[in-house]
């Protein structure tokens, strides 16, 4: 089945304050949203084990990073298996930020993939296209190989821990949202791929992430192929986090 999901990738951003702060309303509200949704917070590490501590029934919890490796000399790392040991769900892999600023590659992005899934977490596999993609027509080109190059290593049985997030990298944090209608042919046309790798396409979710506020949520909500949204910037307010989540039809 496929489900509908708000995550919040709070990034470099965030306190114990925060946490504080955000979680109760967040936690509190959720048991009145009936629309189906599955809320999930994306802290930096460091604040997982509070934010889960703060998270009421329904509210799950994920990395934004892990390592490509198991275990061992790799200082600075976070494996899939702690994440998963200390109770999260999900792990985002591949988001622009780290392909664009760390150098990550697709090998290094199939492998975390393939931990995430394997360690029992949904592996959100973000892709995307820069403008410069978008303006020489190759968006759905550049998209679909970084689908296939990011879950080259998935297994029959792994599907059901995929989702994949379209980030367009040039409506990440500059207020530019993809339209309802282009994320959606995005969206279709990633269906059709993961159909290509062999995975139970209908059956996973696909999220939609670049500015999403509480004023566009519901139009992209609304298309067909986008099952959720991935949110940066909004997931910091808890009013603004709520009112995307409650525009889930
Ligand atoms: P913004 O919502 O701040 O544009 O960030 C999107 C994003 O990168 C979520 O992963």
């Amino acid at each position: 089945m496929r489900r509908r999901i708000v995550a919040g990738n709070w990034k470099m951003n965030g306190s114990r304050a925060l946490v504080q702060q955000l979680l109760p309303p967040v936690s509190s509200e959720l048991a009145s949203l009936d629309n189906g949704v599955g809320v999930v917070v994306i802290p930096p590490a460091l604040y997982v084990a509070s934010v889960l501590e703060k998270a009421g029934a329904g509210l799950e919890v994920g990395v934004q990073n892990i390592a490509c490796q198991d275990a061992g000399a790799f200082t600075g790392e976070i494996s899939a298996s702690m994440a998963s040991d200390t109770g999260c769900r999900y792990a985002l892999v591949g988001h622009s930020e780290r392909r664009q600023l760390f150098g990550e590659t697709d090998d290094q992005i199939a492998a975390k993939v393939s931990q995430a899934v394997s360690h029992g977490l949904t592996a959100i596999l973000c892709v995307g296209e820069t403008l410069a993609q978008r303006e020489a027509g190759a968006a759905e080109h550049v998209v679909a190989g970084q689908v296939q190059a990011g879950l080259a290593k998935v297994a029959a049985g792994q599907w059901q821990n995929i989702v994949v997030a379209y980030e367009p990298v040039w409506a990440i944090g500059t207020g530019k949202t993809a339209t309802a209608g282009d994320a959606q042919a995005m969206h279709a046309a990633i269906r059709q791929e993961l159909k290509k790798l062999g995975a139970p396409a209908d059956e996973l979710s696909l999220l939609y992430g670049g500015s999403v506020k509480a004023d566009n949520a519901a139009a992209l909500f609304a298309q067909p192929d986008i099952d959720g949204g991935l949110i940066g910037g909004a997931s910091l307010k808890a009013d603004e986090f709520l009112s995307i989540c409650r525009a889930m039809p």
